[in-house]
């Protein structure tokens, strides 16, 4: 099955029951049992839930792997991957990284025994110098946030292969659509399918997916252990927005080229950050391991001036300024002050996190809108 035709069917099947084309939304907690023991394959929603396993199946599709997990959000199945550490055991993290991540980690694990070291790996070759016999994890996220370094996934997988690591891919910036993290070798594919996979603005959710049975299985423990799932109708609408993923990434894609190469001809701009450029410094990886270069995109005005990147963000109008990315509405943030204000200035200006750098997430509005908004906005 091809991938425009596994978003819609992938893992997918009528509901036994009445022949429903769509899952249906089975709003309960617990399922009648005959007799001790006697159930259909359900006993408790925490565990399992019909609409969500429907979505479970989706996901392994779509990232063409075997198992799917759904948790209450992004941070929620990172927080199960963690979980599958020890105290003493050490994790390579992209330092480029989402702040929540980076909270998750230094503020939470951190306490736990567990050793973070946060490393630009843009030169994959960097990562083995960080790697003694307490690692476990390696954990990447390409395109990064918000400044979209790639990543060459493969070169990671080499390196996590030859020392018997895990390695982990946050795929929330570029979807299956543009990236297979598992086809590259990877070991687990994580989503916020609150962004592209949901795609409407509408739900907070977490995916995981892997294909080796083993590790599937101790994720499935922990899933259920710790409890961190989402509920039947969130489920469903995740199920939903994944139907429509291919053409809504196809036009994020278009859209996003036209707008980063009018924000790059732009007199009042100094710098666009955007993989698809040719004198992007990775641009060669993105393009043998992307399909297209995806609607994310950042820039820093000319002068770096902090007022003006928030007078620019406040006179959007089509744009709308928030967090969150990969709806169908285009938005516009402002990391230093929003998104990565968690991370300690020192530590986000290493990255390129500077004051005004804009981040935006192009929607699939008509574009020729989109473009006369931020004209008027940058001025
Ligand atoms: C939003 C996001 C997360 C966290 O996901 P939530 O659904 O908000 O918990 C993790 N990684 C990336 C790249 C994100 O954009």
């Amino acid at each position: 099955m091809k991938f425009n035709t596994k978003t819609i069917h992938g893992g997918q099947e009528h509901d036994p029951a009445y022949g429903s084309v769509m899952p249906p939304i089975y709003q309960t907690s617990t399922y009648a049992q005959s007799t001790p023991g006697g159930h259909k394959g359900y006993e408790y929603s925490r565990t399992h839930n019909p609409t969500r396993n429907a979505l479970e199946k989706a996901f392994a599709s779509i990232e063409n792997g075997t198992y799917g997990l759904a948790f209450g959000s992004g941070l929620a199945a990172i927080d199960a991957v963690i979980k599958l550490l020890k105290p003493g055991d050490e994790v390579i993290s992209t330092n480029d990284l989402y702040g929540g991540t980076y909270r998750l980690f230094t503020k939470v694990f951190e306490g736990f025994g567990i050793k973070f070291h946060f490393i630009g790996m843009e030169n994959a070759h960097r990562v083995e110098e960080y790697v003694n016999e307490r690692t476990k994890l390696i954990w990447a996220e390409t395109p990064t946030n918000p400044m979209m370094n790639i990543i060459d996934i493969k070169a990671l997988a080499a390196i996590s292969k030859k020392h018997g690591l895990l390695l982990g891919v946050d795929n929330t910036f570029a979807t299956p659509y543009l990236q297979l993290p598992l086809d590259l070798g990877a070991d687990i594919v994580m989503h916020s399918a609150t962004k592209y996979l949901g795609g409407h603005s509408d739900v907070v959710m977490g995916a995981l997916v892997v294909s080796d049975k083993e590790l599937a299985d101790r994720l499935y423990f922990i899933q259920n252990a710790s409890g961190a799932v989402c509920g039947p109708q969130d489920s469903f609408l995740v199920l939903r927005g994944i139907k429509t993923l291919h053409i809504r990434m196809q036009r994020h894609c278009e859209n996003g080229a036209m707008i980063a190469r009018f924000l790059k001809d732009h007199p009042k701009i100094e710098k666009v950050y955007w993989p698809g450029f040719e004198d992007h410094p990775n641009h060669e990886i993105a393009k043998s391991q992307m399909r297209d270069f995806g609607g994310m995109i950042s820039f820093v005005t000319k002068g770096n001036d902090y007022d003006e990147a928030i007078k620019i963000v406040e006179r959007l109008k089509i744009f709308t300024l928030a967090e969150s990315l990969g709806g169908v509405e285009s938005l516009a943030g402002h990391p230093a002050s929003m998104t990565h204000a968690s991370i300690p200035k020192e530590e986000r200006e290493k990255t390129g996190v500077v004051d005004s750098l804009i981040r935006l997430s192009v929607g699939i509005e008509d574009v020729d809108d989109l473009v006369d908004d931020l004209k008027q906005a940058i001025g």
